[in-house]
Order: C-alpha cells, then sequence, then structure tokens
C-alpha cells in the first residue's frame, strides 16, 4: 500500500484546487461556494515516479456554528490516518485562529507536516508566504494551485516528507 497524504486547511483555502494540480487531473470538486468537498476523498497520485494517496478533506459549512470544532474534528482524522500533512493557508489572508487551532494539532501528532502557502499567483505574493515561518512548521512553499507556480518544489518536498 503507497503512503497517504492529507491536505488539510480551512473552507476555501484551495485544498481542492491544489489536489487537482498534485494529481494532474480535474476530479476534485473546487467550488466557488465554500464547504462542497465530501469529509475524505483518495485520489492516486504520482510525482517523479513515486506513488502515493492524497486525500482531499472538507464537508462543512464555514456559517455553520461551531465551524471550528469541526475543523480541528475533520482534521485530527483526517492527521491519524495520513503519513505526512499538506498543510494549505490562503497567503493572501494570512493564517487565522482557526489555522493557529490546527497548527497545534499537527504539533501534537509528531507527523511531518508540509506547509503550503496558496493563491501566491505572482512574485509580490512571496512577502505574504514569507510571513507564514512565524506558524513554526518550517518553510512555506509558496504555490498557486491556479496556475501551478511553485508546485514542483512543494510536491518535492511532499517526496520527502512520505
Ligand atoms: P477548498 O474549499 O479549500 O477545497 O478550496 P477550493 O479548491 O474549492 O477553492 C476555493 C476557491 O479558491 C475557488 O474559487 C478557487 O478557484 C480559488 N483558488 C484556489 N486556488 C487558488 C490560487 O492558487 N489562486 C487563486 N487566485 N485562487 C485560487
Ligand atoms: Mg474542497
Amino acid at each position: 500500500t503507497q503512503p497517504v497524504l492529507a491536505v488539510i486547511g480551512r473552507p476555501n483555502v484551495g485544498k481542492s484546487t491544489l489536489v487537482n494540480r498534485i494529481i494532474g487531473r480535474r476530479e476534485a470538486v473546487v467550488e466557488d461556494v465554500p464547504g462542497v468537498t465530501r469529509d475524505r476523498v483518495p485520489y492516486d497520485a504520482i510525482w517523479n515516479g513515486r506513488a502515493f494517496t492524497v486525500v482531499d478533506t472538507g464537508g462543512w459549512d464555514p456559517d455553520a456554528k461551531g465551524m471550528a470544532e469541526r475543523i480541528a474534528a475533520q482534521a485530527e482524522v483526517a492527521i491519524a490516518v495520513a503519513d505526512a500533512i499538506l498543510f494549505v493557508v490562503d497567503a493572501t489572508i494570512g493564517a487565522t485562529d482557526i489555522d493557529d487551532r490546527v497548527v497545534k494539532l499537527l504539533r501534537a501528532s509528531g507527523k511531518p507536516v508540509v506547509l503550503a502557502a496558496n493563491k501566491v499567483d505572482d512574485q509580490k505574493g512571496e512577502l505574504e508566504a514569507a510571513s507564514l515561518w512565524n506558524l513554526g512548521l518550517g518553510e512555506p512553499y509558496p504555490v498557486s494551485a491556479l496556475h501551478g507556480r511553485g508546485s514542483g518544489d512543494m510536491l518535492d518536498a511532499i517526496l520527502e516528507a512520505l
């Protein structure tokens, strides 16, 4: 069986778009309306000849009461089933309280984490991405899931983490 990468992060940060980028197919559902991804959906991925499973997560309504709790609970399950985690933050927004909470779970898990600073569509977004060093998860990888910018370096880091 192949190693498992779980993709976690707040609604609308671009997890499903990034999953499609990673698998090279448009299978994960991307929506302008947040919260459409089912709980955990696995896809087969391959990078540099190494196969792995990438698990997209979602399934919560960001307007629902207790959203933070649901995200945390979902993240805990995803972390438990994963060999490594791709934690996605929207670099144009920066880290929120919910992100800080997920960071604590990630730290407690002891599992390897790759930090993706998504929506860095051009060079001027790189500065915002660099501020995510503050999360204490190591190097933030600036990526544009939409355009593919930076995805090669991120995938190399993923293979090292798996
Ligand atoms: P998820 O809820 O985290 O799975 O986020 P989605 O993948 O569904 O994306 C949410 C929205 O963000 C959609 O409108 C995407 O087109 C948009 N989006 C995702 N990645 C990027 C990116 O790299 N750049 C920009 N500008 N928009 C993005
Ligand atoms: Mg999604």
